[in-house]
């Protein structure tokens, strides 16, 4: 371990000066785009000197700016910084999604216009997170050529881009073959113009994307980029790529949380490849995307049971720790973009801390003090260690159905591999016996508490409204939400 981090140091330098070379060759190129900028911005008190073409009304700050090139007027939308709900004892509730793509890998929208979309939604919190790529450095791109630019539209999301936050904010140049080329800007460059303390913050991320397994790890908070590894098999890629996380996080003394992305993306992983992980925290439960089977199919097993053999087998047989379970949206595809496949707003977590900072969110996640949800809003989950308490804040015209799913000790843990037509096991989860995440206690309405009789050896909750949701991952879809397992103590 020890030489492993001493290494990483050693590459880490070598790769720091590279970036400062690199960085001298890159700030020139910007001096070139960037001179009008400059003369605007030294430009305070003699008005524009430039006309932004598009009407907008500076909202932020009195006076009518001009050392303010950028359009600010979203930050005044009305569900744009919303002050956190109390949650007792000096806690609050913070909404955030921790899985996002922009024009950096396969997403097609400029990040700040993504980000725009999560402040103006009511978010606290967003992790942008593309596939083994950090959002920095120096990157330009042809919108007309830019082939996930033209499914978000083309020349219309730089359009988009540009009305959105103006003509001094957006960079744009000829490249060497005389091509139009907009600049994408890095996350730091970026960031300032949406976060505000304890409100909204930005938090860096990468989806650690492995091919030949389709082994999916965000990186939640991570600082350097890790590219993935391919293990022998999909359990071990599993375990190779969260623990780089997690040796990253101790290299550099900063808390970084890893999360197993979309298991059932082309069926790729099972409830038994997840068992044996041990340092497995996170996997997502629930994610927006379209193709990623959260709900199971031909044999294969939905999320929830999977989640349920996972924490029986770690907990009951390899004496290994809980695994919590995450929504996210995986979000792609943004405004006037032709694919419904990816859309922001399904799935996100809701996490319980005193502040919001990467810090206290993730500590928080790690103790299991968040629910994850497509919809449906908690104001109440308590466990001291012998009765779960659940409370729904309802939505007007709802019904809920509270399950409490668990696993009691002695359970039949018999199992059988799916096969296909011709007798011939299939890469799927296996089929378990019933004992496995029974429904211990089911309640309609609004609030609910379960008392443990001790022999469970985990208890968690589902809630399940009568309401359709709108933005769905798959049609008739209703809005759900997951409370966290607990043990009896
Ligand atoms: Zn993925
Ligand atoms: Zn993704």
């Amino acid at each position: 371990m020890q030489q492993g981090i001493d290494s990483r140091s050693g590459r880490l330098k070598a790769l720091q000066r590279f970036r400062a070379a690199r960085w001298i060759g890159a700030a020139a190129l910007i001096a070139i785009g960037a001179t009008a900028a400059h003369a605007q911005g030294n430009d305070h008190g003699h008005g524009h000197g430039h006309d932004h073409g598009h009407g907008h009304t500076h909202g932020h700050g009195t006076e009518p700016h001009t050392h303010m090139p950028t359009d600010y007027s979203y930050q005044d939308a009305p569900n744009a910084y919303p002050a956190p709900e109390p949650a007792g004892d000096g806690k609050y509730w913070w909404k955030g999604n921790l899985h996002t793509h922009s024009l950096w890998s396969d997403g097609d929208h400029f990040p700040e216009v993504i980000v725009d979309w999560y402040v103006q939604h009511g978010y606290h919190f967003l992790a942008l997170s593309d596939h083994n790529v950090l959002l920095r450095g120096e990157r330009w791109l042809n919108p007309e050529t830019s082939g996930y630019a033209q499914r978000g539209g083309g020349m219309d999301v730089y359009e988009l881009y540009r009305e959105r936050f103006g003509d001094h904010w957006v960079e744009t140049r000829e490249n060497e073959d005389g091509e139009f080329e907009v600049r994408l800007k890095p996350l730091n460059e970026f960031r300032h113009l949406f976060e505000r303390a304890g409100r909204f913050m930005l938090v860096e991320s990468e989806e650690i994307t492995e091919s030949e397994h389709v082994v999916h790890v965000n990186a939640t908070n991570i600082m350097e980029l890790i590219m993935p590894e391919t293990g022998d098999t999909v359990e071990d890629t599993i375990r190779i790529n969260i623990d780089a996380v997690y040796e990253q996080g101790e290299a550099y003394g900063q808390p970084m949380l890893p999360h197993l992305n979309h298991p059932n993306f082309r069926w790729a992983v099972r409830a038994e490849d997840m068992v044996p992980v041990e340092n497995l925290q996170f996997f997502e439960v629930y994610n927006g995307h379209r193709g990623v089977a959260n709900f199971g199919g031909d044999g294969y097993a939905d999320l929830d049971t999977m989640w349920d053999v996972v924490l029986t087998r770690r907990l009951a047989e390899e004496g290994l720790d809980i695994v919590y379970g995450l929504a996210t949206d995986d979000a792609h595809h943004y405004e006037d973009s032709q694919s419904d496949v990816a859309r922001p707003g399904r799935g996100w977590v809701m996490v319980r801390s005193r502040y919001l900072t990467p810090e206290h969110l993730i500590a928080a996640l790690e103790a299991g003090d968040f629910y994850s949800t497509t919809g449906v809003k908690l104001n109440r989950i308590d466990f001291d260690g012998e009765r779960y308490a659940v409370g729904v804040d309802p939505a007007p015209g709802a019904t809920y159905t509270i399950q409490f799913i668990g696993t009691r000790e002695g359970y039949d843990p018999s199992r059988e591999p799916i096969v296909d037509e011709d007798g011939e096991p299939i890469h799927a989860t296996m089929r378990y016996s019933d004992d496995v995440g029974e429904v211990l206690m089911e309640v309609e309405g609004d609030e609910a508490v379960y008392e443990l009789e001790g022999d469970e050896i985990y208890v968690r909750v589902k809630v399940i409204s009568s309401e359709l949701k709108e933005n769905y991952f798959a049609e008739g879809e209703r809005k759900k939400a997951w409370a966290q397992p607990v043990l009896p103590q």
